[in-house]
């Protein structure tokens, strides 16, 4: 069978790998119908992603059919379709006995640290897998992955009705925290470079939008938070001084949610964090936010459907990552399929 497997960075083959087996009682092997192409995908090809490992077959966002299922499997049977969790997590360090899986001291993610799903088949425990609602295409499926991003960092924050979000970065990862934050809180102002993008936030819910190369980031924030600041800002920009910016801008008591991997140096100092008792959190990855995920599709409180805007077959994922490079504006989710 066919996967694609990054071999070291900027050097993408598609590669011929045997068929996985189930070799646990509690795996089920899955045919993979749908992938999504995540911007940390496209850092594990360029290199850029200091978590990854190489070679690596890469891809965590990982939607399929189950295909056949091992002896002790409970609940899912052969034709279910699904998507699977890319955490994987030890279950007995101080982080997994806290509950905090997601951040495990042994932590292996799926297209990261261990082999992803852009590969025709693969096999998982049961227990990582969920089962789609019907509504909802396979390709479009792929977005639940980003949602749970997105659930994790507004429960991160503590989000809720009575907050002034400030949102910085409005790409892929900011547009979904947009759809999850709206349900918590009504007052979100989303700050960008991009101001057709900053347009489709307003239409998406956002109250006030900043373009923050051409207005003052600082003082429309104040004016648009009443002088205040912002009570909880989350960096889905994740540039080197969006840090910096929103401790800057965000208010007294409030929360500042990091999701980047930027390792550059910033002029962050105590005084912005203590000064005004914030809290700083960190939001990586995503924690048990699946069967959550998907009670809010099936609740009817998520629309993921029109999502995807281009799909590539697995064997052109080449062309795939080229065209995600050339930055085309028509780019929001892009899919690898498997129908080659
Ligand atoms: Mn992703």
């Amino acid at each position: 069978m066919k996967a694609v497997q990054i071999v070291k960075p900027e050097q993408l083959e598609i590669i011929e790998i045997e068929k996985p087996v189930i070799d646990n009682k509690n795996n089920v092997l899955i045919k993979m119908t749908a992938a999504g192409i995540c911007g940390s995908d496209i850092g594990i090809y360029h290199g850029t992603n200091a978590a990854a490992t190489y070679p690596r077959i890469i891809g965590h966002e990982m939607v399929g059919r189950v295909e056949e299922v091992g002896p002790d499997v409970q609940n899912l049977k052969p034709g279910d379709r699904v998507i699977v969790n890319q955490v994987t997590s030890c279950g007995e360090c101080y982080p997994c006995k806290k509950g905090r899986g997601n951040v495990c001291d042994h932590l292996a993610v799926r297209g990261v640290h261990i082999d992803g799903g852009y590969r025709e088949y693969i096999t998982v425990p049961e227990s990582d897998c969920y089962i789609l609602p019907d509504s909802l295409s396979d390709q479009d499926a792929v977005m639940i992955e980003p949602t749970t991003i997105a659930i994790q960092s507004c429960t991160r924050a503590e989000l809720e009705k009575d907050d002034m979000l400030l949102l910085y970065g409005i790409g892929a990862l900011g547009s979904s925290i947009l759809k999850i934050a709206r349900q918590l809180c009504d007052y979100i102002i989303v700050a960008d470079v991009v101001n057709e993008k900053l347009e489709e936030a307003k239409k998406a819910g956002a109250k006030y939008t900043i373009n923050v190369l051409e207005e003052d980031f600082q003082a429309k924030v104040l004016e648009y938070t009443h002088g205040r600041g912002a009570t909880v800002s989350i960096d889905a920009a994740c540039v080197k001084n969006s840090l910096l910016l929103l401790l800057q801008a965000t208010g007294n008591a409030g929360r500042v949610i990091t999701m980047g991997f930027s390792t550059s140096a910033t002029e962050v100092n105590q005084f912005l964090i203590t000064s005004k008792e914030l809290d700083v959190r960190g939001s990586r990855l995503q924690n048990k936010m699946f069967g959550k995920a998907i009670e809010m599709i099936h609740g009817g409180k998520l629309d993921l459907a029109g999502s995807v805007s281009h799909t590539f077959p697995l064997t052109k994922a080449q062309e795939a990552f080229d065209f995600i490079d050339s930055k085309d504006t028509s780019i929001r989710k892009i899919v690898l399929t498997f129908d080659f």
